[in-house]
């Protein structure tokens, strides 16, 4: 096995968003250098690396610059395009692999090798003319969800449609990109695993956690996740399989849909750190994080195990809607740690922060970071704002 890439060394960073900067902060904490490279500056990840580079992903030269400064490149989302990672790969080791995040970028490529893998998927079909949407609305059935195939995230470029109409109108929008359709899955609940696979093959994993969302964006995630073992085992080996199949080294989460029959049903894969993982930094013994940079020098892969039940809240930019959040107020909860990213613009949803906290339970972990999420709305004299009702 070839050596590992040890403290002291640089790691290169491709993307620069949050979980670049939790990864760089990880980094850090064990004596790693790290560069980070995109095309923004004062960027959350640029802000804690040693150095931020600020080019566009398609200027191949400063690329190859970037590439020639670090010992090994990671990337920290999914839409960098293959052939800047082709370029860096010239040079130096990427994890995961070009190939991985060739697969996993694109939700057709994706599905269509789960499909292959024989990995349970919600039922789609490509689409690339009104004539495939009419056939794939015929053969998936009403509901289904048109979503772009390719540079979606967060539910942007999907739509949920109901008749043929809807359909037609949905496929304008996307304006001739390729399109998958997808039979709307009416699930119990939305799970995911958030695995690890080290240069040696090794496996480990953070159980099972439970997400909920609003508007198609992550909100809450809770673990462990209220699953029966046996579907909790059942995620774990799924998710084991599929980041065997793909030949990940480094972190890689998988979204589930568990149907009302009990069923797991794979939605995405993201071959990174997960927003549904950021309860790792506290909540156990090693985030995924430091496991993101463990897998990709090539090190051990340090202990999952989750001190106490924890849950984790994200802070949109909707928060900002009054005024600067009170942040004073939210720290009024000793047991809630105060996660944020460094942005400067708090759009609304965008994924500015967020909020932990450990407890007896995963609900009343839930139950404290909602409660300071509140008390993030309110007023310094104590009253909650209008916006805080929402929440
Ligand atoms: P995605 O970007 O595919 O992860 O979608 C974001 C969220 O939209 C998911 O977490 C679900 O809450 C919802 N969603 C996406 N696809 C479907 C589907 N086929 N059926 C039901 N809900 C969906």
């Amino acid at each position: 096995m070839t050596s590992p890439i040890l403290p002291g060394s640089t790691i290169g960073v491709l993307g620069s968003g949050q979980l670049g900067r939790m990864f760089a902060i990880a980094a850090r904490r064990m004596g790693y250098r790290v560069h980070t490279f995109s095309p923004e500056t004062d960027t959350p990840t640029g802000q804690v690396a040693d150095v931020e580079v600020t080019a566009s992903y398609d200027d191949l030269d400063a690329v190859r610059d970037f590439t020639r400064q670090v010992h090994v490149v990671t990337f920290e989302f999914e839409n960098i395009p293959v052939t800047t990672v082709d370029a860096v790969a010239e040079h130096v080791c990427v994890r995961p692999s070009g190939a991985a995040l060739h697969t996993t970028q694109h939700r057709l490529r994706e599905k269509t090798f789960l499909a292959r893998g024989g990995f349970p998927v919600t039922p789609f079909r490509p689409v690339s003319s009104l004539a495939e949407l009419q056939a794939g609305m015929r053969e998936l059935g009403l509901p289904a969800v048109l979503k772009t195939a390719g540079f979606g995230y967060d539910g942007k470029g999907q739509s949920k449609i109901t008749s043929l109409s809807e359909g037609e109108a949905a496929l304008q929008v996307l304006q001739g990109q390729e399109a998958i359709l997808e039979a709307f899955v009416d699930f119990e609940r939305e799970v995911s695993v958030v695995a690890a696979r080290g240069l040696d093959g090794a496996f480990t994993h953070y159980g099972v956690i439970e997400n909920s969302h609003r508007q198609h964006i992550l909100d809450v995630s809770i673990a462990p996740a209220t699953v029966s073992p046996k579907i909790a085992n059942e995620a774990v080996e799924i998710a084991r399989s599929i980041l065997t199949a793909l030949d990940v080294v480094g972190v890689l989460c998988v979204e589930f849909f568990l149907t009302r029959d009990g069923k797991l049903l794979v939605n995405e894969l993201a071959p990174r750190p997960h927003n549904s993982g950021h309860l790792t930094v506290d909540a156990c013994v090693t985030s995924q994080f430091e496991q993101q940079l463990r897998a990709v020098c090539g090190l051990s892969l340090g202990s999952t195990e989750q001190y106490r039940p924890a849950a984790m809240g994200n802070l949109l930019g909707d928060l900002w809607h009054h005024g600067e959040p009170n942040w004073a107020a939210a720290c009024t909860f000793p047991e809630v740690k105060l996660h944020l990213y460094g942005k400067l613009a708090p759009r609304p949803g965008r994924k500015m922060g967020h909020l932990t906290a450990m407890a007896a339970s995963a609900g009343a972990a839930s139950r404290l970071v909602h409660a300071a999420r509140v008390a993030l709305q309110q007023s310094s004299s104590g009253e909650e704002t209008t916006a805080s009702l929402g929440i």
